[in-house]
């Protein structure tokens, strides 16, 4: 499903949107070129996510932790009295990362951490490492054309 949006709050919004829409282990794969809003939308992913904190651009040092709680969807898992998961999610950015991608991928421990129940990560650039990410992938494209029009495209199971 591609959407346009107009401005940095629909592209906001439509990441709120999904983020609500999110129970665990889901990887979000964003790629698109620089400025085309991936960082602008996970910050409405991380806000449909209960996140308070301000989402920078976690450029630089690659990866932000954030500890989240989310309704209980499933009893199996470690709830508080209010019957909320704890969970985290991780915001990942690989703008920097050229080389040896493989071994970044095991040095920043993300073989780990994703597939987990407990975690949810979107990853900036995940183009970058595309064969290395498992199959439950979901892969959103973001573009700009000419006529500074942003363009998402995701599949539908999260719109
Ligand atoms: P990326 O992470 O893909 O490099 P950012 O989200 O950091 O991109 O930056 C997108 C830039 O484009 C921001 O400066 C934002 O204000 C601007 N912008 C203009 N229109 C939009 C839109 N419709 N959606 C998202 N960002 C937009
Ligand atoms: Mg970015």
């Amino acid at each position: 499903m591609q959407i346009t949006t107009n401005n940095d709050e629909q592209t906001k919004n439509l990441g709120k949107r999904v983020g609500e829409k999110l129970t665990g282990r889901e990887i979000l794969a964003l790629v698109g070129p620089l400025g085309a809003g991936k960082t602008t939308f996970v910050q409405g992913l991380a806000e449909g996510l209960g996140i308070k904190n301000r989402i920078t651009s976690p450029t630089f040092i690659i990866m932000r932790k954030y500890k989240i709680k989310l309704k209980s969807q499933n009893s199996n898992v470690k709830t508080t009295t209010k019957n909320l998961k704890l969970m985290n999610f991780y915001h990942v950015d690989l703008y920097r990362l050229e080389q040896n991608l493989e071994q970044e991928i095991k040095n920043l421990g993300l073989d780990e951490i994703w597939g987990k129940r407990e975690n949810i990560m979107a990853i900036e650039w995940a183009d970058k490492i595309s064969r290395f990410l498992p199959d439950n992938t979901q892969w959103i494209k973001f573009n700009v054309t000419d006529d500074e029009k942003h363009l998402i495209e995701l599949p539908e199971e999260l719109t």
